[in-house]
């Protein structure tokens, strides 16, 4: 699980470089991400599942699988999907 982490954290992290330079808005709401927001946020950025790792998604997917999103927006849509009501995702 930890290893898996870390590699979500550099996914996330390339993302988060390539949406800034490309100026992505948040792909849930379409609004700006403020970039230089303290992390976790609203406005922050945060990297997102396009695919829900509760719907079959890779907990690792290709970089074209994860999209820019608002920490808030994220965090909303995550609510009821995420990992903590889907640990057989995680292979436990
Ligand atoms: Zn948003």
């Amino acid at each position: 699980m930890n290893r898996k982490s870390r590699q979500w954290k550099r996914l996330a992290e390339t993302v988060r470089k390539q949406s800034k330079a490309a100026g992505e808005p948040c792909w849930i709401c379409r609004q700006p991400i403020e970039w230089d927001a303290p992390p976790r946020s609203p406005k922050s950025f945060s990297a997102d599942h396009l695919e829900p790792i509760a719907q079959g998604g890779k907990v690792i997917p290709a970089l074209s699988g994860v999209a820019p999103a608002h920490y808030g927006c994220n965090s909303r849509r995550g609510d009821g999907t995420r990992i903590r009501n889907t640990g057989r995702a995680w292979g436990w």
